[in-house]
This record gives structure tokens, sequence and C-alpha cells, in this order.
């Protein structure tokens, strides 16, 4: 059952941590908390992308504070912590994050907290390997953007109930049912999105999106995926990869491509404009969440609310059924 990714350090590690055992520690961060009406202390957990936050979040309910380090809108791949984030990770007394190399430059920080003693932990590690997805771009690697699957990221509970539980053991059961109340909501947002994803014609299930964090939601809802990133409309082969993009919207009488905040308007340009001049109308479906969550505090900020977002959006916009606002009409529209 347990799968650890050989090839990737930061998993390997978070192993070895694991292995190493942690007992119950205090709270004992240093900043200033809101006044609890809880008399018991509760305890900080640091996440790195909202995603994993969430998750956090759901689990631990009212028993720890859960502070996560990146923000709407902030490329994981990318992610250097500042000094101030990895002040955070060592006054943490858990630390979680998704692992697969998804956070790639944060790894000598966690691996400094992990040294340290603390408990870190990828919520991917102990996801079955039939949930992973090993798309030959990623040569060899595991594609880390499980959160595009709802049924495959419903794994990460269980990651988080016990290790949350190991951690703090009088919240065990706590962590249980908070695990199977969130685990519940899940069900029903992979439905909805299944329901909805599923109304658009056969065709038409086609994704063009910036880049290539689409593939397990591809796998999940029988999507074929295709990323933009990397196409550049300067070269040669860039503009053979955009003509072969024009040929299938074209052919396939693909109604629209979304977009990314990361996506070069440009190439998307380029596509409408190709298809236009051989009279196929292609409009931009909307602006779908990759890598991390909306605003926070928003309900595109929690994880049903972009996964919501995401199936609503492209099930609408590629001519299928799906209430403007979305499974619990909470959708900004
Ligand atoms: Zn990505």
């Amino acid at each position: 059952m347990r799968t650890a990714s050989v090839l990737s350090l930061l998993v390997l590690l978070a192993g070895f941590v694991m292995l190493s055992g942690c007992g119950a520690g205090e709270a004992e961060d240093g900043q200033a908390e809101p006044a609890s009406t809880e008399a018991r202390e509760r305890y900080t957990i640091v996440a790195t992308v909202g995603m994993v936050a969430d998750v956090v979040r759901n689990v631990a309910g009212e028993r720890a504070e859960v502070v996560g380090l990146m923000d709407s809108g902030v490329d994981p791949h990318l992610f250097k912590p500042t000094r101030d984030d990895v002040r955070r990770l060592m006054e943490a007394d858990i630390i979680f994050y998704n692992g697969l190399l998804l956070e790639g430059k944060m790894a000598d920080s966690l691996i400094r907290a992990a040294t340290s003693g603390k408990p870190v932990h990828a919520v991917t590690e102990l996801l079955d390997e039939q949930y992973l997805l090993q798309p030959e771009a990623f040569d060899g690697l595991y594609d880390p953007h499980v959160w595009m699957d709802p049924a495959a990221w419903t794994g990460t509970i269980d990651v988080v109930r016990a290790k949350l539980a190991e951690f703090d053991p009088e919240g065990e059961a706590e962590y249980e049912a908070n695990a199977l109340a969130y685990e519940q909501r899940l069900q029903e947002l992979d439905a909805y999105a299944q329901r909805v994803l599923a109304s658009v014609p056969e065709a038409q299930r086609v994704l063009v999106t910036a880049h290539d964090a689409f593939n397990y939601f591809g796998r999940r809802f029988g999507y074929e995926v295709l990323g933009i990133q990397g196409i550049s409309t300067e070269s040669e082969a860039g503009v053979r990869d955009i003509e072969r993009l024009v040929d299938l919207l074209v052919d396939r009488q693909i109604g629209a491509v979304f977009v990314e905040s990361t996506v070069s308007e440009r190439n998307i340009n380029a596509l409408i404009a190709g298809a236009r001049a051989r009279g196929h109308e292609v409009i931009i479906g909307g602006e779908l969440y990759s890598d991390a969550m909306g605003a926070s505090g928003t309900y595109e900020g929690t994880y049903i609310g972009m996964i919501d977002h995401n199936a609503t959006t492209i099930a609408r916009a590629l001519g299928g059924e799906a209430p403007s606002g979305g499974l619990n009409d909470k959708l900004s529209q």
C-alpha cells in the first residue's frame, strides 16, 4: 500500500522523520494570537500551499492554528521562502507540505526544519501508487498536482488525520470526526464535478490550458488535456505547435480555451486569431485555479470552492450544464 517516491528526497526525508517519531509539543509560538474563548492552548501547524493548509485546517478544527505560507496567486514551483517564512517554519509545532517536488525551492528549509527534530510530513507521502501519475513530460517523476482530482486528494485527509493524532493523541476522536466530515464534503464535490463535466458533449471534452497542472483532472473526468506552456510564438517550433492546436480546435469544434493567472496572453491570442482565420470562433472560457486557490476569505479561497469554480467554469464554457453558482451556490460570477 505504502508508496514512497524513491526519487523524491523530500518524501524520503519525511518518511525518516515519521519513523523517528515525534511527541506532542506544547504550543509555543511567538506570535500574538487573538484571545481564544477556548481554555485549551492551540498548537501551530504551518502548511505550504493553500490546498494543503485547507485539508489540515479542516482536520485540525479548533485544536490548532494553521498558517499557510503561500497566498493566492503564488506559484509553488518557484516559491522561495523569505526569512519570515523560514522563521514561521522553525516556530511551527508541525509542518505539512504537498511533496512530489511541488515545493522544489523550499527543500532546504523543509530539511532544516526536519533535521531540527520537527515533524514534517508530505500529505501525498502515503498515497497509493494508483492515485499518482507519471506523465512523460515529468521525466519519470510523479506529477505533483494531485489536488486536481478530488477523489485522489481525499487520500491526503487520512495522512493528515493520522499525523495529527500521532502528534496530539488527545485529539484523536476529534480528528477522526473532522476527517470523516471533510471526506464526505469532498465526495459531494467529486460527484458534482463528475455530473457537470459529463454534461459536456463528448467530442468537446478537451481542456486547453496554460500549464501542465491538469493531468489528474483529465484522468478523473475523462478530458483530454493540452497545455500551451513552453510554446513560444517566436520560434518556428512554437508557431507549428500553435498551428497544431488551432487544427485541433477547428477539427473538434472546441469553443473555448482557458487561462490561468500565469498564462501568456500572447499565445492565447494567437490561438484565438488562428482559429478565427479559419472561420471558427474560440472564446476564453474563463480563468482556472491551478496551483493556488482564490483570495483568502472568499469561497474560491477554499479547496472546495477552487475545484467547484474550475468544474463549473469548464462545464459551462464547453457547452455543458452547470448552475452559475456552482455546487453550493457560492461562486462569485
Ligand atoms: Zn503546477
